[in-house]
């Protein structure tokens, strides 16, 4: 069985492999934290004078589920920091989402893209819409909207592709992924089976559409490959995948969120409140759940300094 997972796309565009942060993983996320942290660090200092409006511009690339929950988050950490270096001020900071598209966040819909616009707007991201980022260099993020940005942060969340093993495997491939059938079986292949981000599972329910690639789908596959493997080793019959997307979500900072749950839109601090115990409820093991429970309750009652990161930080 693959569950091979995707890879970030970069899309050979100039630098990016240098320079750009992925936003992918866990490491992923600690890099930039690090990152932020250096940079800010960097900027405090008398002589980087010149260096200083590119170590506080923060350029995150993609505005989809990826891209706005990092911004948001992005922006709340820099602007929360910044009260630890004294030569730093807000004025001085540039936190810019670029963003292909008309309205950021297309898969939850116009209107809680539009709400998320204004909201990040509010909190001082600029948003460049119908904008690509084409390259970026040690400084500079070029983009195709408007002049190059001085920055020396670029997070790139503007896309993924299917692990690069899938693409040699003699099977037959829909965008890249592997195509298998409802059982989640490679036709011509029938002791492979591929569930997940590499997968192109058929919807059954809608013929010629797939199913997304999403946490929500691949766990469930996972299940229904589990069984279906048992069933072909017992000689019984396998289970059609089929599911339905029971709503997306997205959190947008300082208790902040949208959501879109069976057809139905939430915004504002309830979206973040389901945001937040819906995923409380995904941790596996109820002595992870209690201990992050027990976390929240505390940083709401007494917040702590999350950006603390060495001994003697912050600086005094
Ligand atoms: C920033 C971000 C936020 C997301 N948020 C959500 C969300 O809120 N809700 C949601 O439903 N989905 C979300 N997703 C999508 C979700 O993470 C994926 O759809 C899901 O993880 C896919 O599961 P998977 O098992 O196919 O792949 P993965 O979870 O990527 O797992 C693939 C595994 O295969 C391993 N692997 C790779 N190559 C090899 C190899 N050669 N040999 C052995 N092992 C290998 C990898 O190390 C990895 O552990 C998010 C994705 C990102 C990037």
């Amino acid at each position: 069985m693959l569950a091979l997972g995707s890879v970030t796309n970069l899309f050979d565009l100039p630098g990016l492999s240098e320079h750009a942060l992925p936003m992918k993983s866990l490491p992923d996320a600690v890099r930039l934290r690090a990152q932020i942290i250096q940079h800010l660090e960097e900027a405090h200092t008398e002589c980087s004078l010149n260096d200083r409006q590119a170590l506080l511009t923060f350029v995150v690339a993609g505005g989809g589920f990826a891209g706005v929950e990092t911004v948001a988050a992005l922006n709340d950490f820099v602007r929360e920091a910044l009260r630890f270096y004294p030569n730093l001020r807000e004025e001085m900071l540039r936190v810019v989402l670029v963003h292909p598209g008309a309205v950021i966040l297309p898969e939850l819909g116009e209107s809680l893209g539009r709400y998320t616009q204004s909201v990040l707007a509010g909190r001082g991201v600029e948003i460049l819409l119908n904008t690509r980022v084409t390259g970026v260099t040690t400084n500079l993020v070029s983009v195709t909207s408007s002049n190059s940005i001085p920055a020396s942060t670029l997070v790139w969340t503007a896309g993924t592709v299917p692990n690069p093993l899938v693409s040699c495997l003699p099977c037959v491939k829909e965008r890249g992924r592997v195509l298998v059938n409802e059982f989640l079986r490679v036709p011509n292949w029938p002791s492979v089976w591929v569930i997940g981000d590499c997968a192109f599972v058929p919807d059954i329910r809608k013929p010629g559409h797939s199913h997304p690639p999403t946490a929500q789908h691949a766990i469930r596959e996972g299940q229904v490959v589990a069984h279906n493997i048992a069933a072909a080793l017992r000689g019984r019959m396998p289970r059609p995948f089929s599911f339905k997307t029971i709503g997306l979500l997205a959190s947008i900072g300082r208790r902040t969120g949208v959501a879109r749950i069976f057809g139905f839109n939430f915004s504002g601090f309830f979206a973040w409140w389901l945001w937040r115990t819906i995923y409380l409820s995904k941790l596996p093991g109820l002595d992870k759940k209690l201990r992050v429970a027990f976390d929240w309750t505390l940083e709401s009652a007494v917040p702590q300094r999350r950006f603390c990161c060495s001994a003697g930080w912050p600086p005094q």
